[in-house]
C-alpha cells in the first residue's frame, strides 16, 4: 500500500478542483465547488464524486445538483 504525504494529498485536491474548474460551463463549476467543500483525499471516504454524493448538508443550495454516478432522483 502506498502511503501519501500531506503534501502530495493536498496537490492531489487542488488539482481535482482545478481540473473540474477549468470546464466550460456550470457543470464544472459545480462539480469544482463541491470538491473544494468535501473533497479530502485522506479521509479514506472514497474517490470526490463518492465523497460528494455522500453529502450530509440538503440545505446547501448546490445539493440537488451536486455530482452523482446515478441520475438524480
Ligand atoms: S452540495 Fe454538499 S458538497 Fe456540494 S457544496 Fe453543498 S454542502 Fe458542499
Amino acid at each position: 500500500m502506498t502511503t501519501r504525504t500531506y503534501q502530495e494529498m493536498d496537490a492531489l485536491r487542488t488539482a481535482t478542483i482545478n481540473l473540474h474548474k477549468a470546464k466550460p460551463g456550470l457543470r464544472g463549476k459545480v462539480d469544482a465547488m463541491c470538491c473544494e467543500c468535501i473533497y479530502d483525499p485522506g479521509s479514506g471516504g472514497g474517490t470526490w464524486r463518492e465523497q460528494v454524493e455522500a453529502c450530509t448538508s440538503p440545505e446547501c443550495p448546490l445539493y440537488e445538483v451536486r455530482p452523482r454516478s446515478k441520475p438524480h432522483d
